[in-house]
């Protein structure tokens, strides 16, 4: 479809005259014209000037099996061809809806028992803010509303979802954050942990939640809400002292846990979820991306037997999407978990990918750029610094070196993202040894050229 597409200059004349990008910058991309992107396999990328480009982010940390695998088109169209639509409403079900239910309930820890569906990890966030607040006034508890996250934490982008993240950047426009959400400062030692040993800065991190439940009152908190490993944020891997602390503070305090593992799910870590590796157990986990691998956009919220039965048990919660768990997309996620685990994909991660690529990632702090090498399972990071042993940020505005970073991976037919002066990678779970070396190559180039450009420009 779409093989014989228009001249690159005239779709980019198009994509400027009417097309508006998420999280950019319109006026500088149009004069630019966006990269376009025609066709993706395994990988690899492909783009409207034949570039084969290695995607060490899997799209936007979804496409966990790879892209183009023909199976998922085969189902796709079983399912158009089955049943293209019905909803859920009105006493309705459907069979790929029950099925999805019933698989993700068995392969989510713990007892997460219950799906409510939506259709990206912002919607099931969305949910999640009013379906705490429902279940607590259910419990004959209505004044416990208000909902906790984290500054630098991301939950997506809708004024719900967008609130209960701490991106300041993103507070600053539009009116948020909404009514009854507060927010602690995040786990991140490298940048904010200054002299303090790392555990002793997790604990400390940690507590901050029990320092603002009793500030706010513990009659008025209804959850906490983070990633178990912060993804958008930069990659940010806690301290080990951080989530054990967290889970006894929410337990202590009779405050929910909300893990949302939009990016840690369906394998990312080494394990199916983020919350078996750092050892959680949360009463709602939210999850979308790899869900369906990017196929189709779907999302949900996963919620414990206490929670599903006391929401149940309260009569009607007044909320749902029209597409949610829409044929198509569950059809999908039920055939990229099927490959999931036919593949022993998410083996593949903790066995073979996930060493392979951190032995190399971990090395890359021998680079004069490289003050820090993060990495769990297929996520990491580094921290880019004209200084390692001070842990110092460039004199350039934070996201400068990072987006010449990132055009220099461009440039060498590489996608890693820059979260300021960060580098994230999230490649594809079925990335192979030989793809990891291939990947690890252009990413020295990249650093290579990004340190020379630093100096050239007197910025470190
Ligand atoms: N939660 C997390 C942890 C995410 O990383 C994201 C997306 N990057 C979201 C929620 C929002 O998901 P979506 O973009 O599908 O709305």
């Amino acid at each position: 479809m779409f093989e014989n597409h228009l001249p690159t200059e005239e779709l980019q004349a198009l994509d400027a005259a009417h097309h508006m990008h998420p999280f950019t910058d319109g006026s500088a991309l149009n004069k630019k014209g966006a990269r376009v992107i025609t066709a993706a396999k395994g990988v690899w990328l492909t783009d409207s000037d034949g570039n084969r480009i290695l995607d060490a982010m899997a799209g936007l940390w979804c496409v966990n099996i790879g892209y183009g695998r023909p199976e998922m088109a085969e189902a796709a169209k079983r399912q158009i061809e089955q049943l293209s639509f019905y909803n859920t409403f009105f006493q309705t079900t459907h069979v790929p809806a029950v099925t999805l239910a019933a698989k993700l309930a068995q392969i989510a820890p713990g007892d997460l028992n219950h799906v409510h569906f939506a259709n990206s990890g912002s919607e099931a966030n969305d949910t999640n803010l009013r379906l705490v607040r429902h279940y607590w006034a259910a419990k004959g508890k209505p004044t416990k509303r208000i909902v906790i996250g984290r500054w630098n934490g991301y939950h997506g982008s809708t004024m719900g979802s967008g609130s209960l993240g701490g991106m300041k950047f993103m507070h600053a426009q539009g009116g948020m954050p909404i009514p009854d959400v507060a927010h602690i400062e995040q786990p991140d030692w490298w940048m904010q942990g200054g002299d303090s040993d790392p555990a002793d800065f997790g604990l400390a991190r940690a507590k901050q939640l029990e320092e603002k439940i009793l500030e706010l009152g513990q009659d008025n908190v209804a959850a906490f809400i983070a990633e178990p490993i912060q993804g958008s944020g930069g990659v940010i891997v806690p301290p080990a002292t951080y989530w054990p602390e967290i889970q006894r503070i929410c337990a202590h305090y009779d405050v929910l846990l909300i893990a949302d593992e939009v990016i840690t799910g369906f394998g990312r870590t080494g394990k199916w979820f983020g919350s078996q590796t750092l050892d959680l157990r949360p009463d709602i986990m939210t999850i979308a991306k790899g869900m369906s691998s990017g196929y189709a956009p779907i999302g949900a919220s996963l919620l414990s037997d206490n929670v599903a039965n006391t929401i149940n048990d309260a009569g009607e919660f007044n909320h749902g999407y029209t597409y949610a768990a829409h044929p198509l997309s569950a059809a999908l996620a039920l055939e990229n978990i099927r490959i999931l685990e036919d593949e022993k994909i998410v083996d593949h991660v903790a066995n073979v990918a996930a060493p392979y690529l951190r032995e190399k990632w971990e090395g890359l702090i021998d680079h004069p750029l490289v003050g820090d090498a993060s990495i769990v399972g297929l996520m990491g990071s580094i921290r880019m610094t004209p200084d390692k042993a001070a842990r110092a940020k460039f004199k350039s505005d934070e996201g400068t070196a990072g987006y010449i970073c990132r055009e220099r991976c461009f440039a060498n037919n590489l996608v890693m993202r820059h979260v300021g002066d960060r580098m994230v990678i999230s490649p594809p779970l079925v990335i192979t040894k030989a793809e990891i070396d291939q990947f690890i190559d252009r990413a020295v180039q990249s650093l290579d050229e990004t340190h020379a450009k630093l100096k050239a420009d007197g910025l470190m």
